[in-house]
């Protein structure tokens, strides 16, 4: 195929994939999307195989085969519960084609560079390896924590910030040396060197975030994923990479940002490592007893139908009990006699960005009655009975009293200032971050027991 073919092909599934994020930055866009950047793939993978320098058909024939097989069967099989830590590991191998890539692309013969240009593609070739390798330790840690496999405490090793600084200028004395090497095994050691450094920074760098800093490190390994794919793209002279690359490492970069904002956290202190420095404990998270007041369904019931605003509160919880059909049945039942139903989302709720908005699409709840935070906060001094179903964290109220709470300074969902609160969980176990609740404990908030599916499902019963 032509090269310039090639070229103005690579232009135009960069513009699909420009759509693409357009497209899900909204619920409405989201399938138009999703189809965008399909195409821009398959535009992508087309004309990368029918280049002239591709010459082995059968081993890509292979290599895809097996690649969509995994795909496929991840796809179908991973529940949405499980999709954050899936998110992390896809993550992870981003990184560590980088890492191969720019290996490769060392050891390649073929290449004969000269003066600058060496000197350039030498730069290109460590800055990817190094970008790839602590985004591949990164998010492989990022997948433990997720899947529970680690614990999400962090992690905090005495005087991390210097053994950070001092690991990058490690590195980039060695980076030096690699670009201008005594002898050729030297620049391998120093590329040896920087791999693993790489490696032990992006483990060092996860493991001390604490639970509640968990959002801010999965979109910032998604905007690293993105710099690692434009490093490689830079590497490999490929257009396509480079741009893609920087949609991916820029979008993550402003989803942290607004996570950030999101849990009041700095931006700046976050993306120079600064994570994890909430390590106090405090009175509420020493098991001190809350005593709380029980609800049952059919009192439950009783409330709903006599309220006239109501407002649902979704967490993780609901996520792990799939309640969300029998929540938009309720929802729908509530609403054809007349209540204002509407949805709060915090930014956080759940395991992954935008996690709640994806399961109540899933249950056909209305885009229109789904309102952020910030939108719904106002309103809560109005709204008759706020339905908590399996939130937690988002939810704490000492967020904004307790300053010494891992959570502290976070904006939450205001829901006590409402009339009444029903909170739909198991247990009295702490969320994600492990901190105690007070909000159990307050006088207008009833406890309603249970797996939050098998609660919607008795309420929707008693309801209907
Ligand atoms: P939380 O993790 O704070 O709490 C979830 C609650 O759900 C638990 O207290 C649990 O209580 C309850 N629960 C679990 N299973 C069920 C079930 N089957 N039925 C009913 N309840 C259930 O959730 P939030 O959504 O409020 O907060 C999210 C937390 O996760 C925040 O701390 C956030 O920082 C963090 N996080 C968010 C990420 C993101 O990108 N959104 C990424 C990583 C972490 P019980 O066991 O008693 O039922």
């Amino acid at each position: 195929m032509p090269t310039n073919l090639i070229t103005a092909t690579y232009l135009i599934a960069a513009i699909f994939f420009i759509w693409s994020l357009g497209g899900l930055s909204s619920n409405v866009g989201a399938r138009k999307g999703l189809w965008f950047g399909i195409t821009g793939m398959v535009l992508a993978v087309s004309v990368t195989i029918l280049n002239t320098d591709v010459v082995n058909y059968v081993l890509i024939a292979i290599t895809m085969a097996i690649g969509s097989a995994i795909g496929l069967i991840l796809a179908t099989r991973v529940q949405m519960v499980q999709m954050p830590q899936l998110v992390a590991i896809l993550h992870s191998l981003v990184g560590l084609a980088a890492v191969l890539i720019g290996y490769g692309g060392y050891m390649d013969d073929s290449l004969q560079l000269t003066g600058v240009e060496k000197t350039i593609h030498d730069i290109e070739v460590y800055i990817g390896i190094y970008i790839g390798a602590f985004t591949f330790s990164g998010s492989v840690m990022a997948f433990g924590k997720l899947s529970t496999l680690l614990n999400a405490k962090p992690v905090l090793l005495p005087a991390r910030h210097y053994l950070n600084l001092l690991m990058f200028i490690t590195v980039i004395i060695f980076g030096w040396i690699f670009v201008t090497p005594s002898t050729p095994e030297m620049a391998y050691i120093a590329l040896y060197i920087m791999t693993a450094l790489g490696i032990i920074f992006g483990i060092h760098m996860v493991l001390a975030i604490g639970g509640a800093d968990m959002p801010v490190v999965i979109s910032m390994l998604n905007s690293y994923s993105g710099w690692a794919a434009a490093a490689t793209g830079f590497m490999l002279s490929n257009d396509l990479l480079i741009i893609v690359g920087a949609l991916v490492g820029s979008s993550g970069a402003i989803l942290s940002y607004i996570m950030c904002k999101a849990m009041n956290r700095n931006f700046f202190s976050v993306i120079s490592g600064g994570f994890g420095t909430l390590t106090k404990t405090t009175a509420s998270t020493s098991g001190e007893q809350i005593e709380v007041s029980n609800i049952d369904v059919a009192q439950t019931a009783t409330l709903l139908l006599q309220a006239k605003k109501i407002v649902i509160v979704p967490g993780y919880g609901m996520a792990v009990a799939q309640a969300q059909h029998a929540v938009s049945g309720v929802t729908q039942l509530l609403m054809s006699q007349g209540v204002n139903v509407r949805f709060g989302i915090h930014p956080v709720a759940g395991r992954m960005p935008g996690h709640m908005n994806v399961l109540l699409a899933e249950a056909k709840i209305p885009y229109d009655a789904v309102f952020e935070m910030e939108q719904i906060n106002p309103d809560f001094g109005n709204v008759d009975v706020s339905i908590v179903i399996g939130a937690n964290d988002t939810v704490n109220p000492s967020a904004l009293t307790d300053p010494d709470s891992p959570i502290a300074g976070m904006p939450v969902l205001e829901v006590w200032r409402g009339k009444t609160t029903i909170v739909l969980k198991r247990s009295m176990a702490q969320g994600y971050s492990g901190v105690e609740n007070p909000l159990f404990g307050k006088e207008n908030t009833r406890m309603l027991f249970g797996d939050a599916k098998t609660t919607m499902d008795a309420l929707l019963l008693k309801l209907s």
